[in-house]
């Protein structure tokens, strides 16, 4: 679903992504992790073109993506994204939220768009919450609804960046369980996070990212009781 070749990226000189391989299938599920200023949202951002690599390759479901020549926009259709602030317009209702992309850059009509929008906040659990505004949601409800929002362009992936960092403790479950049913329906993601939990649980590959390099990658299980590399090992004793 995703193919990554050689990827660099810089910024004011400095190297953030340095030679970055990866290969990501169709309903895999892959967890990043890493020190902060690793480079994890910046590789996230490169994968949705919110950011664009300096050199290498990216393919989306076997398509090579030329940031030169590729309509950007489509691929960000493709591939959605979820912050770790929400980034809903304060300004509109929830449904308006979930409806304005669908309805202003995929052209749906209206009527579609909200019965879409309707079927996908039942799905996240706030099905009663449609004329709500985000100011009367707590965060795990708005992340829930940033999830529709991502959902509703009909995503082949989709990428989490801390879904859950700004979020009390109390509220982190509920975004973490509508995650899980996501990667059960079989959607290809992509998750930064620290909570390693789900990340044992869901993760099908777990990727240790260090000064802009992937320096360990495997299965939860292994990564996590038998961390190979020294990094890995020392990161995973400061989260815990
Ligand atoms: P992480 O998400 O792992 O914490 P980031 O990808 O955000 O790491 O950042 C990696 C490095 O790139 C950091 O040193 C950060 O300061 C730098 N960086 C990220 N985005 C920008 C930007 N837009 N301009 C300049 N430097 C940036
Ligand atoms: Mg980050």
């Amino acid at each position: 679903m995703i193919q990554v070749k050689n990827l660099t990226k810089s910024f004011d000189g400095q190297q953030v992504l340095k030679n970055i391989n990866l290969d990501i299938q169709k309903s895999e599920v892959v967890v990043l992790i890493g020190a902060s200023g690793s480079g994890k949202s910046t590789l996230l951002r490169c994968l949705n073109f919110l950011e664009v690599a300096d050199s290498g390759e990216i393919w989306i479901d076997g398509e090579y993506i030329d940031p030169k020549k590729t309509n950007l926009n489509k691929v960000r259709e493709e591939v959605g994204m979820v912050f770790q602030h929400f980034n809903l317009f304060p300004h509109m209702s929830v449904i308006e939220n979930i409806i304005e992309a669908p309805v202003h850059v995929k052209k749906k009509r209206k009527t579609e768009a909200k019965q879409k929008a309707m079927e996908l906040l039942g799905k996240v659990g706030l099905g009663d919450k449609a004329d709500a505004y985000p100011e009367q949601l707590s965060g795990g409800q708005k992340q829930r609804v940033a999830i529709a929002r991502a959902l509703a362009m009909e995503p082949k992936v989709m990428l989490f960046d801390e879904p859950t960092s700004a979020l009390d403790p109390e509220l982190v479950g509920e975004v973490l369980q509508v995650m899980k049913e996501l990667a059960k329906d079989g959607m290809t993601m992509v998750v930064v996070t620290h909570e390693m939990g789900f990340a044992r649980e869901v993760a099908d590959r777990v990727i240790m990212l260090a000064d802009g390099h992937i320096i360990e990658e495997g299965h939860p299980a292994q990564i996590f009781t038998s961390p190979k590399h020294e990094r890995t090992q020392k990161f995973l004793k400061q989260i815990v």
